[in-house]
């Protein structure tokens, strides 16, 4: 029974598809409750069959991609398929570990014991994700979900429908529906989903969605996690190697033509060396994107119409240094840096998510610490410089998700950091080991020996007090 979105057929109403949806949750419960998912054994049969599937599948993800929004295959393959596959990798070699009680110290106040904490999955999981990396972001919280035993419903977005469909058709084909099971649609589903008592939710999206998210879990009290966006700031100090930083500025930013959480949104460069800075972004926008990067095969166009518009009110040409050209009936966007940018320019008034860039400048770097300090707290920060005393004052004194110095977005290429946001930019954290604990309750447990039954916690007290108070002073 796959769920396909209510409009595409014309025929199956909202009511139908809560129906199905109910229908669907109620025979998740009840596979979950059988114990079907409980072997790691399953676990790693069904995580081995996700990974035959994506590998003899990888030509029809790509095309989606690209149907979708243009996306390299080398791009797609970098940040999507090959980074789903790290994971799987990692998961089926390191589940055994996971899922395995992990024995804690004792205290003497409990003698003699024993004492261990039990990874549990939680039974029945939702995960809805955004449109701009539509697998990574769909299949990665989704490997934590099996490893870790759970039964998941997975809610494509339906920004990307082509990725969505071959999605939808890979996992119905493939699973057991009581297992694993994707429900396409817009908002609308996304709510009826939402009104739904699941035992965890997985949300990947905006800040403004997040919110709306936490409060629908409220009802029930389902834990979430939360992966949401910002404006993750690049800082270039002028003591670094400017032509290094603006080529991996240039790329982590205009990866995907912008559209990625982590990118960096804007550059905060120290004032004199603003003009040198720009220079080396103009030479390697040349470089990657050759003179006429509407040409170019490596560059990504923007997801639709909407943003389009979004994303050109932007591009004020008294601010535009490098690109600012556009193409509407191509959703083409020129790499475009902006300069002479105030607080107040519609650039920073909101979270980019496109191929613009914005420079900002300061003077000194507890200037550039107030200014981050000034906004929320960002998904990512990119610091730049040789410093070793600055870059310790960045990371003690300014909180973000998490991030790089001296590089972009390769964070998240290791799967041993786990991934994710602060305040207004995410609650929870994943990859690795972390996706796997995302998704199991720490159920702690003493074991405690019946040889010894010390008698001070026993009424009736008397005055045991002093006698518990010398105890408390020698533990
Ligand atoms: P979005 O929040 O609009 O949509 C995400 C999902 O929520 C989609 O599946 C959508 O159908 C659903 N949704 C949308 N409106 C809803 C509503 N009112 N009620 C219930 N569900 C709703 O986000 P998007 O436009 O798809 O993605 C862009 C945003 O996601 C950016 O802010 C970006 O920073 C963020 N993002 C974060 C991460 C991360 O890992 N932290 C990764 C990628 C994207």
């Amino acid at each position: 029974m796959a769920i396909a979105p209510p409009n595409s057929t014309g025929q199956v109403s909202q009511e139908e598809i809560k129906k199905r949806i109910q229908a669907l949750l109620t025979s998740q419960r009840a596979f979950f409750a059988d114990g079907h998912t409980l072997p790691v054994a399953f676990r790693k049969e069904q995580l081995r069959k996700l990974q035959r599937v994506l590998k003899q599948h990888e030509q029809e993800l790509f095309d989606a991609l690209y149907a979708d929004f243009r996306k390299p295959a080398l791009e797609a393959f970098g940040t999507e398929i090959g980074f789903i596959e790290l994971e799987l990798k990692l998961a089926l070699k390191s589940i055994e570990d996971w899922a395995c009680p992990r024995r804690v110290p004792e205290t003497l106040i409990n003698f003699p014991a024993r004492s261990y904490v039990y990874p549990q999955p939680y039974g029945v999981t939702l995960i809805i994700s955004p449109w701009n990396y539509p697998l990574n972001l769909l299949f990665t919280p989704l490997i934590g979900a099996m490893a870790a035993g759970n039964c998941a419903i997975l809610k494509p977005s339906e920004i990307a429908p082509n990725t969505a469909a071959v999605v939808n058709r890979l996992i119905t084909q493939n699973f057991d529906e009581r297992y694993l099971a994707v429900v396409e649609g817009g908002v609308e589903t996304s709510q009826e989903l939402l009104a739904q008592r699941f035992d965890y939710i997985f949300f990947t999206g905006s800040t403004q969605v997040g919110r709306i998210v936490m409060k629908a879990a409220a009802e029930y009290l389902t834990p979430v996690t939360l992966e949401l966006g910002g404006k993750s700031p690049a800082i270039v100090v002028s003591d670094t190697d400017l032509e290094l930083a603006a080529r991996r500025i240039c790329w982590g930013k205009f990866l995907n033509a912008g559209q990625t959480c982590v990118a960096p949104d804007y550059v905060l460069v120290q004032e004199d060396v603003k003009e040198e800075f720009i220079q080396q972004m103009a030479q390697c926008i040349k470089e990657f994107y050759g003179e006429q990067p509407l040409n170019s095969p490596d560059f990504a166009r923007i997801i639709n119409d909407n943003h389009f518009q979004r994303l050109s009110a932007m591009l004020t040409p008294e601010h535009v240094r490098i690109g600012g050209e556009t193409d509407a009936a191509d959703r083409y966007i020129a790499p475009t840096v902006l300069d002479n940018i105030a607080w107040d320019h519609p650039s920073m008034q909101e979270e980019i998510f496109g191929p613009v860039l914005p420079i900002l400048t300061f003077e000194t770097i507890d200037e550039a610490i107030k200014i981050v300090n000034r906004h929320e707290k960002p998904l990512a920060l990119y610091f730049f410089s040789a410093n070793k005393l600055y870059q310790q004052r960045i990371l003690h004194e300014v909180t973000f998700g998490g991030g790089c110095i001296n590089d972009t977005i390769s964070h998240l290429a290791n799967p041993n950091l786990p991934f994710g946001g602060v305040g207004s930019s995410g609650l929870g954290s994943y990859h690795g080991i972390a996706s796997f604990d995302v998704f199991s309750h720490q159920k702690s447990v003493l074991h405690r020996g019946t040889w010894l039954d010390l008698p001070f916690r026993y009424p009736p007290y008397g005055n045991k007090l002093n006698l518990l108070r010398r105890f408390f002073k020698w533990l």
